[in-house]
């Protein structure tokens, strides 16, 4: 598989993952290799990648974080940056994260911020990750259960996308990743969402193809605009109510949390069905999109009560100005729209819709 060339980095795929990264430490020569894990990559992933990786007689230096969203925190942060102080990490140090979106996200805001920024390079381990988390540059925590509140857009060195990493992936896991490859369909490609919603079953071994492709649509849409002044909003399809519903579940000691790809699959139907009421998206497209996206995610029970406590939450979100509440919504699938403006009306309905 060819390798893809974003604004600043590449991303390479399986064996050629080592091979890039190789030579970049030996022509590079970092002082210190720190690795970033969590408790899961630790065990599962790490082993692997130490055994692929030539950091010729450079130091390695594993530092281990808590698996989980909320880990995706300020406190963590504060942990690996004294870590790295402890480590004597200097500005010629190479941070590599090697995990979830949690690791990749959290991970790229501590390289970007130590010392004003060190060299960082991604190392996806879940599908969620590779198809989307790790590329683009968007890196950051949650604040309380507030999500991605504090961060910055700054790209890592490389991407290096090893999908047999996903042999150990657990299958809700790989269902939460495949809810930003159904939205990559939905917001770019009406073919690519034809084919995720009609494959048998999410079979390891079509999936390299399927997570290149995810990988294009990312990439294309990020370099066309990088800090989110206009086209890149359209990869926040879902994610207005899928944010709020991932931290209203979050915060909620007697709810379940929702992995992010589940949130973000309850968002698109919602949003698919705002986009009937708003941008003419038509009645055939918003059943399409709703059988797809049932047929992977399993219906999640929202109560009148957390309804009104979600709408409540749409006001943190990032893409709101002026108190506004700002939606990407679609006109038709492959078709979306930017900065539309809904009513808690329609919203309630769309939570009715939902519940069928
Ligand atoms: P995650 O990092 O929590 O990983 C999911 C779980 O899988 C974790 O328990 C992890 O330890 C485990 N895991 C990861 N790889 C494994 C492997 N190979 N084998 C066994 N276990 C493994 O969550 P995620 O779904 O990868 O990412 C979600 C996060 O990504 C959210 O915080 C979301 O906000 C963020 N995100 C960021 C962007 C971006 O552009 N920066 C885009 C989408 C999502």
């Amino acid at each position: 598989m060819n390798s893809i060339s974003t604004k600043n980095a590449t991303v390479f795929f399986n064996n050629e993952v080592y091979t890039a990264l190789n030579t970049y430490i030996k022509t590079s020569k970092p002082s210190t290799i720190f690795i970033l894990v969590d408790t899961n990559t630790h065990d599962y992933c790490l082993p692997k990648f130490l055994e692929r990786l030539e950091s010729e007689d450079i130091v390695i230096e594993v530092m281990e974080m808590p698996n989980g969203e909320e880990h995706k925190s300020i406190d963590i942060c504060s942990g690996v940056w004294e870590a790295l102080s402890e480590y004597n990490a200097d500005r010629k140090s190479l941070m590599i994260n090697l995990g979830g979106g949690v690791v990749t996200d959290l991970g790229g805001f501590v390289a970007s911020t130590y010392m004003r920024g060190i060299t960082y390079i991604n190392i996806p381990t879940s599908l969620l990750a590779m198809v989307d988390a790790s590329v683009g540059g968007k890196t950051g925590v949650d604040l309380g259960t507030l999500k991605n509140q504090v961060g910055v857009i700054n790209e890592g060195k490389m991407v290096g996308v090893d999908t047999s990493f996903l042999d150990t992936l657990p299958q809700n896991e790989m269902v939460s990743g495949f809810a930003e490859m159904l939205k990559h369909g939905l917001i770019y490609d009406k073919d690519y969402w034809h084919t995720l919603t009609h494959l048998e079953k999410l079979d390891l071994s079509d999936l390299d193809q399927l997570i290149y492709d995810s990988i294009i649509i990312k990439n294309t849409v990020v370099t066309s605009d990088p800090t989110e002044q206009g086209l890149r909003k359209i990869l926040n399809f879902g994610h207005t109510l899928g944010h709020a519903l991932e931290s209203y579940f979050l915060e909620n000691a007697d709810k379940t949390p929702l992995l992010h790809g589940e949130a973000i699959a309850i968002g698109m139907i919602l949003e698919s069905y705002l986009s009937t009421k708003v941008c003419g998206l038509s009645l055939e497209d918003l059943e399409d999109i709703t059988t797809g996206i049932l047929k992977t995610f399993s219906k999640v029970d929202i109560t009148k009560q957390d309804q009104n406590s979600i709408i409540d939450l749409l006001k943190y979100d990032k893409k709101n100005s002026h108190g506004v509440v700002k939606f990407v919504l679609l006109e038709a699938i492959g078709q979306p729209k930017i900065d539309c403006v809904v009513s808690n009306d329609f919203i309630l309905e769309a939570f009715e819709y939902y519940a069928g």
